[in-house]
């Protein structure tokens, strides 16, 4: 069963919305513009969600108009205040000097600020209200600028950190400052979980959003202040009495409706305390799950649906992972790039560092959440802090690890290798950087075997070998060495059944070789005239792999085409391919908390792609069909595209990962230790 933690960022749609939308979609189907009975079924009902939503937000005469969703009820905002502001200017009014937007605005917000005010040739610059630390909007900027802003946003609650806005103190400060600005509040996250009396208010403009909460994407409300300047946005049949042209969306508003309906009969929403009462239930299995773990926004300033947190030492898409693996789906705090997650700008502008900025997750559940769903999340976010301490990633608490075999550690497209011998209990090292030696030391403490040696000839990578040095202690090699980490007098290194040895010249790759035949070479940073001795179809394990080349020949120019599968046809695969083997790429943490498919009679292995490379002889060599899949399809495209290039004829990827497989049902949700660990 998923556990979906990530309401922030959209809701599935309440069963009796789904309902009305149903019926408003095949029975009372009607154009609400039509005169004869089926479009004044139809108009009963607009009218009906209509009166509905103007009692909840207290609108008073304001208007409350049906938009599309809150990207366009900022737009519709944003062009009528613009708008207002030019004729202001025309009329010799040149007061408004510049736009003034919250530092941490949705996007939707500056991005439309800019593009009006630059079609309407205003061209106005905009300027930020800086937050504090705790996200709060900075009151003494606003009352400086108040005086000469043309418009104000602030939204109501922040959509990364669930902070609440002061808005009460904005309020005061536009009107002690006697601001002539318009007032935009973006209330897209305050719905339902914060009580809003516009009509008591000097907000001009409040954009909301359905699917956040509970109704379908495609619509929203814009209210408007009854007397704000308004532009229409859509021009056209007059609907929305003139205001927003376009037939209605009457699905979506009859879905909306069922939702404001369900909000207002006081069983299927729980109230603020309830809610504080998960938020602090499931922040507190946070901070035992993660130890050192830190909330980037205080949860009793946000609402209460939302917690923002950073782990130190882990990265937000690490987390992420680990989550879903549990079938629980949190968000990054911020967006993220293939490569690298981007800081989010919402912390960076509370002036948090950057590891947490970076590292953020964001966790938020909406309010029919009821203790069974609250007990269940924080049963999956103790089995996320089991499988980190499982897999020596905890910040503290780690269980020992069994090392054996070749581990890539990569960072910023830089490979380094470890390679221990669990019968021998001996390990080594090939270059390690300076950035990577606090999960490196970690994972060599959590394993407990000796270094025989710590390779690598480059400056950073001696720094790394002296840092190394002072969290390992008693670990280190105590061996004299070279300069590049090579114990003297000795031809070859011995791990369990492998040897490791370096060639004459000493500027060649490290050779690692089974029974004296070689099986893998770590080129490190050599190029290819270096190598120019090495075998054709020996194995190179990169020093450096932007583009995860996972591992690569000299012969392996002629790449056989990667063959990809559609997730239904998965039964038929195994069908056609007995011998098939399915091969899990993704990492231990995640495998120690996920189920796999069942497929009956099927091998399984868990190789994940950070240690592949220990696979990939026997592989190359038998020949059989494999099957890799990870979560989303990306992992395991890169494993088949890898084996590909190495010449081998039957290497599939599984199109869209586990998650475009059928969820497991509630039951089957077990971590699956004797599979893998
Ligand atoms: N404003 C905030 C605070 C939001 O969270 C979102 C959605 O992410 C939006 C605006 C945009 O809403 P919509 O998807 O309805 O256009």
């Amino acid at each position: 069963m998923e556990i979906y933690l990530d309401t922030n960022a959209t809701t599935p749609v309440l069963v009796q919305a789904a309902q009305a939308a149903r019926q408003a979609m095949a029975e009372d189907f009607g154009n609400p513009s039509s005169v004869h009975s089926t479009g004044l079924k139809a108009r009963a009902m607009l009218d009906q969600v209509r009166a509905r939503a103007r009692r909840l937000l207290d609108t008073g005469a304001g208007h409350l108009l049906f938009v599309s969703g809150a990207t366009e009820g900022i737009q519709t905002a944003v062009l009528s205040a613009l708008n207002e502001l030019r004729s202001r200017r025309a009329a010799g009014d040149d007061s408004a000097r510049w736009l003034l937007y919250g530092a941490t605005e949705h996007k939707a917000v500056p991005e439309a600020l800019k593009h009006w005010s630059q079609l309407l040739g205003l061209e106005l610059p905009l300027l930020a209200i800086p937050v504090n630390r705790q996200g709060l909007h900075d009151l003494d900027f606003l009352r400086e600028h108040a005086p000469h802003a043309g418009i104000v946003c602030t939204m109501a609650a922040n959509n990364e950190t669930g902070v609440i806005s002061d808005l009460a103190g904005i309020e005061v400060v536009l009107q002690q400052t006697g601001s002539q600005a318009m007032w935009l509040v973006d209330s897209v996250q305050a719905l339902g979980k914060l009580e809003l009396h516009l009509s008591r208010s000097r907000i001009d403009y409040a954009p909301f959003s359905g699917h956040k909460l509970y109704a379908p994407k495609g619509v929203g409300l814009l209210y408007v202040r009854e007397g704000a300047p308004f532009t229409p946005l859509l021009a056209g049949g007059g609907q929305e009495g003139s205001l927003r042209a376009g037939t209605e969306n009457m699905a979506g508003i009859a879905a909306l409706g069922a939702v404001l309906a369900a909000f207002e009969d006081g069983i299927t929403f729980r109230d603020e305390q309830t809610l504080r009462s998960y938020q602090t239930r499931l922040a507190a299995a946070l901070e035992a799950a993660f130890p050192g773990l830190i909330f980037n926004a205080e949860p009793a300033l946000s609402l209460p649906t939302t917690l923002n947190f950073a782990v130190p030492g882990l990265s937000s898409r690490l987390l992420q992972d680990l989550f879903d693996a549990a079938e629980s789906r949190v968000s990054g705090g911020s967006a993220c790039s293939a490569a690298k997650a981007q800081p989010s700008y919402v912390l960076q502008a509370m002036g948090l560092p950057e590891w947490q900025a970076a590292g953020a997750v964001r966790l938020s559940f909406g309010p029919v959440a009821d203790e069974a769903f609250i007990s269940e999340a924080c049963a999956r976010i103790a089995a996320c802090g089991l499988s980190l301490r499982r897999n020596c990633l905890s910040p503290v608490g780690n269980d020992p690890t069994i090392g054996d075999g070749i581990t890539r550690f990569t960072q910023d497209g830089a490979c380094c290798y470890l390679l221990a011998d669990s019968a021998s209990q001996r390990c080594l090292l090939i270059d390690p950087l300076p950035e990577m030696v606090d999960a490196l030391a970690q994972a060599l403490q959590c394993q407990g075997y000796p270094l025989l040696a710590v390779l690598g000839s480059k400056p950073e990578q001696q720094q790394a070998r002296a840092l190394l040095a002072q969290a390992l202690g008693d670990l280190m090699p105590t061996a004299a060495c070279d300069a590049s980490g090579w114990p003297l007098h000795h031809e070859t290194l011995a791990l369990g059944a492998s040897q490791l040895s370096r060639q004459q010249h000493r500027e060649g790759p490290l050779l690692l070789s089974v029974a004296g035949q070689p099986q893998l070479a770590f080129t490190g940073g050599l190029d290819r005239k270096t190598l120019e001795h090495v075998p054709p179809d020996l194995l190179l394990a990169p020093g450096s792999d932007e583009v995860q080349l996972i591992a690569t020949t000299w012969g392996a120019c002629h790449a056989l085409p990667v063959l990809a599968l559609e997730s239904s046809k998965l039964q038929a695969f195994v069908d056609a391919h007995p011998d098939a083997l399915l091969v899990d790429v993704r990492e231990p943490y995640e495998q120690f908390l996920s189920l796999t498919p069942k497929l009956n009679g099927v091998a399984l292995q868990a190789m994940p792609l950070s240690r592949l490379l220990n696979a990939l002889p026997t592989w190359l060599a038998e020949q059989r069909p494999l099957l890799f899949f990870c979560r989303s399809g990306n992992r395991s495209r890169q494993a088949a595209m890898a084996l590909a290039r190495l010449g081998h004829s039957q290497a599939w990827t599984l199109v869209g990962g586990l998650a475009l497989l059928p969820s497991a049902p509630a039951e089957q949700f077990q971590p699956d230790p004797a599979l893998y660990v």
